[in-house]
């Protein structure tokens, strides 16, 4: 006989960490407005490392506007991207994988186009986007769960790493992927996608203020109590 482990507790921590988060900051809900197609997605994503959101976010509309359409970009001098791109961190090799990635979604789909993965379940659909080059677990999740998909699709990102590392919740050099796989699983049944996306955001904030990675301030961090770094420096 199978004995039933019940609830994993770390349900309710999570829980509790969602409530202590809101009750700091307030509630970040990303508007219905702000969620954009899922190829503007996946390319705010490509273009974006180590670059702050706003930046990427005007590039890739800067894009679009120069091109008209996405496979016009696909086959853009590498140069002329980069140009475009210059206030990325790194504006040469953004250009390079996201002329790769792009030419290869043409070269699978005959266009720039992620139609398909609507049909398929989160996970198929993740590992699809994670094929592509330039293209990891935080972007997959970005595309799946930030755009107009909306699935549930936890996104981690630096600062949200480095907070569940240093609470124990993931292992402490578990990567992007690994600790996608540790949560996922664990996330509150009742968490709708939106509620997966306003975690995001709330742990980032305290990655963003509290828990930077030269500097904590546990006594002012809400996650304090559920915070094996946290606990330790009490
Ligand atoms: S309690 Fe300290 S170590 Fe833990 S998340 Fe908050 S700031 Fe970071």
């Amino acid at each position: 006989m199978q004995l039933s482990l019940g609830p994993d507790p770390r349900s309710d921590t999570l829980r509790r960490i969602q409530a202590a988060l809101i009750a700091q900051f307030g509630r970040i809900v990303r508007p219905d407005d702000k969620r954009r197609d899922p190829v503007w997605t996946l390319v705010q994503g490509v273009i974006g490392a180590r670059t702050k959101t706003a930046i990427s976010n005007a590039n890739t509309d800067r894009l679009l506007e120069r091109y008209g359409n996405w496979e016009a970009v696909a086959d853009a001098q590498e140069e002329e991207l980069a140009e475009l791109l210059r206030t990325a961190t790194f504006p040469a090799l953004m250009a390079e994988r996201l002329k790769a990635c792009l030419r290869r979604i043409v070269a699978e789909r005959g266009a720039v186009d992620l139609r398909h993965l609507s049909n398929l379940p989160t996970e198929e659909a993740m590992a699809w986007l994670e094929t592509l080059p330039g293209v990891a677990r935080k972007i997959s999740a970005q595309v799946m769960n930030t755009s107009h998909f909306h699935r549930p699709a936890l996104v981690i990102d630096t600062n949200h790493r480095r907070v569940i590392q240093r609470m124990g919740l993931v292992p402490p050099r578990a990567d992007t992927a690994r600790a996608y796989d540790t949560l996922m699983p664990v996330l509150p049944q009742e968490w709708s996608a939106q509620d997966i996306d306003e975690h995001h955001l709330l742990v980032k904030r305290v990655g963003q203020t509290l828990c930077r990675p030269s500097r904590t301030d546990c006594p002012n961090c809400p996650l304090q109590r559920d915070c094996e770094t946290g606990r330790e420096a009490a």
